[in-house]
């Protein structure tokens, strides 16, 4: 019998192969507006660059280990204790070492699906697996279904209100009735990238942080990605109990928060002033951009959230490529819907131009 051959080259782990692939705007021409990624369209503040500027140029220095000036002043702000805070490289990187510390092979991971598209990406990453729970007609978390999708395997439950990509959000009594439901010794993972821009719907920030008094296994997760429009420089943070925060420190790997995106998110805390301009300007032009897209008869959640949801099944590539050929870029996710962020009136105004072609074209 023939030997088989020798491997010519190294190979990856099983898992890998198993990876959903993070999707990225359509388009091989860079978009005139980008309405595809939640992004803040507003420019850094000038209090913002000049932090970055004065970090830029000591860039020589490491930065702290654990990026405590910004662990400080996110104390100060959120009034909670340094302990309790990790930060790190984005929520995404964050949520990652949660994960590495406290899930893995034989445990399970539950979540709302359509939700959040890199979860399943960073579950098999870390050996576990994903149980995928689907939404409950009108785009929300089916929470009854979550809890009762908990098995003695479940490591965690992650919950995202904002959801993306659908803009729903969790009232604090859903909020509480999901944090009695699952037992104490499950991770329950809040993720709150887009908290900022509820406007009032929804668990509120002080609330939610409330919670972690009662609740020893609550995880909140936020980032200076959406509101404080930092995306480009990655970082983010979670809020926790104290021994939480600790495993999940001690599994991150050193100086993971770079200096310069460090200075900047200090500053963009600081700068409330810039923060108060971006959410207005946001929350008025979703108001405006929802009402324009439901009065083309075009059914959409209410979002709570910088972007809107547009659930058009099998129309998603066809609407895509329709706000693509008026300069303007948008997510799709095939089958199911169209995400867009709420950006300039500009951009609001090719989005709709795409729509409106989409439409006449039969949807
Ligand atoms: N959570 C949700 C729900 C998100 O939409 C995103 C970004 N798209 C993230 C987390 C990751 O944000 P970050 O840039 O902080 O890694």
């Amino acid at each position: 019998p023939a030997r088989p051959s020798p491997a010519t080259r190294p190979a990856p782990r099983e898992l890998v192969a198993s990876l959903p692939v993070y999707s990225k705007a359509g388009g091989t021409v860079p978009p005139r507006w980008r309405a595809s990624s939640n992004e803040s369209f507003l420019p850094p503040s000038a209090a913002v660059l000049a932090a970055i500027d004065a970090a830029a140029r000591r860039c020589q220095q490491y930065p702290t280990l654990q990026g405590d000036p910004l662990v400080a002043a996110l104390s100060r702000g959120l009034g909670v204790d340094e302990g309790q805070i990790v930060a790190g490289a984005g929520s995404l990187a964050v949520l990652q070492q949660l994960l590495t510390a406290f899930t893995g092979p034989g445990t399970e991971v539950v979540f709302a699906w359509r939700s959040y598209e890199a979860y399943p990406i960073l579950v098999r990453l870390a050996g576990a697996r994903d149980v995928q729970v689907p939404l409950a007609p009108g785009h929300r978390h089916d929470l009854a279904a979550m809890a009762g999708a908990v098995t003695d395997a479940t490591a965690a439950v992650i919950l995202c209100s904002p959801n993306n990509p659908t803009g729903t959000v969790l009232t604090e009594a859903e909020v509480e009735g999901i944090l009695a439901r699952i037992p104490a010794h499950v991770l329950v993972v809040l993720d709150q990238a887009y908290l900022e821009f509820t406007d009032g719907a929804g668990s509120s920030s002080a609330h939610s942080l409330a919670l972690l008094e009662a609740h020893s296994n609550l995880v909140i997760l936020r980032t200076f990605s959406k509101a404080y429009g930092l995306a480009g420089l990655r970082a983010g943070y979670l809020v926790a109990h104290p021994e939480i925060a600790a495993a999940v420190r001690a599994a991150s790997p050193p100086f993971g928060l770079n200096a310069i995106a460090e200075a900047a998110a200090v500053a963009a805390l600081a700068d409330t002033g810039a923060l108060g301009r971006n959410l207005a300007t946001v929350v008025e032009g979703r108001t405006s951009f929802h009402a324009a897209l439901a009065s083309r008869g075009l059914e959409l959640p209410a979002s709570g959230a910088n972007f809107l949801w547009l659930p058009v099944g099998q129309g998603a590539a066809s609407l895509e490529a329709a706000c693509l050929a008026e300069g303007v870029s948008v997510r799709s996710f095939a089958g199911e819907g169209v995400r867009v962020t709420v950006g300039s009136r500009d951009a609001e105004a090719a989005v709709l131009r795409g729509v409106d072609a989409w439409l006449a074209g039969g949807g």
